[in-house]
């Protein structure tokens, strides 16, 4: 298993220079969340490798697999994010990409998970952060940026395994 990541590593140093600069940064993710009313809204666009580790359409019945509870797990928001409790948010709708449209590899080799989110909030004065579990769910994810706009204004914050929260 070392030996092949050793390999795959070199093949990406040599094949890198010829790549324009990626869109994305593998092992990281960004998060855009907007309160507005009693709407918050989690945008999440996250490196196909971050989650599975590769980034073409799944082949073997192992890579078919992860794929698969990879989307169980984006496809389930009520265990992905957790709001102020307080805040008493429930999900109202979401939607996940398909980050292969038509089972096909995008053509610069890259592709991102989207994710869109809505939740409704009871009390969403309260509302003043949440937690996540992408990190236990995807251990490759080691950042997440979270830009956010809320009533008390707009920010950038970075989570990370040991800071899966994000507060204002
Ligand atoms: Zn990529």
């Amino acid at each position: 298993m070392k030996i092949v990541r050793a390999m795959v590593l070199s093949v990406l140093v040599i094949t890198l220079p010829a790549i324009a600069a990626p869109a994305h940064q593998h092992g990281s993710a960004k998060i855009d969340i907007s309160v507005e009313g009693n709407k918050f809204t989690i945008g999440l666009e996250m490196p196909l490798d971050s989650t599975i580790g590769s980034e073409r359409p799944a082949r073997t019945d192992k890579e078919k697999l992860a794929y698969a509870s990879m989307m169980a797990a984006l496809k389930n928001p009520a265990g992905l994010f957790t709001p102020t409790a307080a805040a008493n948010c429930r999900v109202e709708s979401f939607q996940v990409s398909d980050p292969f449209p038509g089972g096909k590899p995008k053509p610069d080799g890259h592709a991102d998970i989207d994710a869109e989110y809505l939740l409704i909030c009871a009390n969403p004065a309260a509302l003043k952060g949440f937690e996540t579990t992408l990190f236990k769910q995807f251990k490759r994810l080691q950042k997440i940026d979270v830009q956010r706009a809320t009533p008390s204004g707009q920010g950038k914050m970075t989570m990370t395994p040991g800071q899966a929260s994000a507060a204002w």
